[in-house]
């Protein structure tokens, strides 16, 4: 199975898996024209759509594709129903697409139905996990992030994590503010700043990775704490998750 990175809108990517007979499944098409060109060019029959959770710059595509490819199947959490979504899947679903087994996460936070599709070594984590960043608290709440982080630094170190957006630069930005001291993530952040200049894709990422250079997965250290200037009655590591999230939201 391979696997092809599909900028779309201004920081989006829609992932695309294909196997050796040119079947593919496409994971939060959030527009088209780019889609059709490929499944073109390559001659791809679609063969469903994961959907990670209800924003347009993941879903917008969906009926498009139906329209050229009605037999798609599409799958997606309760909250994509009416973005397209026919089989309606949770926590702990799996299902075989390509040949391959699909495990699906719930990973709140983001939205309150947001969901993760894991295929090892792959997670698909929609807006979840950005490489050095955590995604926006909208519907869902900052506990529930906290408990998809969990379960994904669980997943094997070598997962490779793709991400609904590129967002690595500012989010390293961010990361040298709360951990300066770390040398680690100023030199990754000067590699990623010559890669973004000359518009290099910084992602997938892996959890071995993330768990080095993401704030969100590093909670308790004490320079973010020292940087976030925490009162002492904020222990449990959730919390600073929250004051973490609260930090980047005004950044
Ligand atoms: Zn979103």
């Amino acid at each position: 199975m391979n696997i092809i990175r599909i900028p779309a809108l201004t920081t989006n990517y829609i992932w695309l898996l294909y196997n050796y007979r040119n079947e593919c499944i496409i994971i939060d098409p959030g527009e088209t024209i780019q889609i059709l060109n490929i499944l073109n060019k390559f001659k791809f029959k679609l063969r469903a759509i994961l959907l990670t959770h209800n924003h347009s710059d993941h879903v917008n595509g969906v009926d498009t594709l139906i329209q050229y490819f009605p037999k798609t199947t599409v799958y997606g959490p309760m909250e994509t129903k009416n973005s397209g979504a026919k089989i309606l899947v949770s926590e702990g679903d799996y299902f075989t697409l390509l040949q391959k087994k699909f495990t699906v996460l719930n990973l709140s936070g983001h939205t309150l139905g947001h969901i993760g599709f894991y295929s090892e070594p792959w997670l698909f984590c929609g807006d979840t996990v950005f490489s050095a960043g955590c995604g926006k608290i909208y519907d869902g709440t900052i506990r529930h992030m906290y408990e998809s982080f969990i379960k994904i630094k669980n997943l094997p170190h070598n997962t490779l994590i793709f991400s609904g957006h590129e967002y690595t630069l500012s989010n390293l930005k961010f990361a040298t503010f709360v951990l300066p001291q770390d040398q680690f993530i100023t030199n990754y952040y000067k590699k990623i700043i010559k890669l973004r200049e000359n518009n290099q894709p910084t992602v997938p990422t892996t959890i071995k990775l993330e768990l080095t250079i993401n704030p969100f997965f590093r909670c308790n250290h004490l320079d973010i704490k020292k940087s976030l200037n925490l009162s002492p009655d904020i222990k449990e590591e959730w919390q600073i998750f929250y004051e973490l999230r609260k930090k980047k939201d005004s950044f």
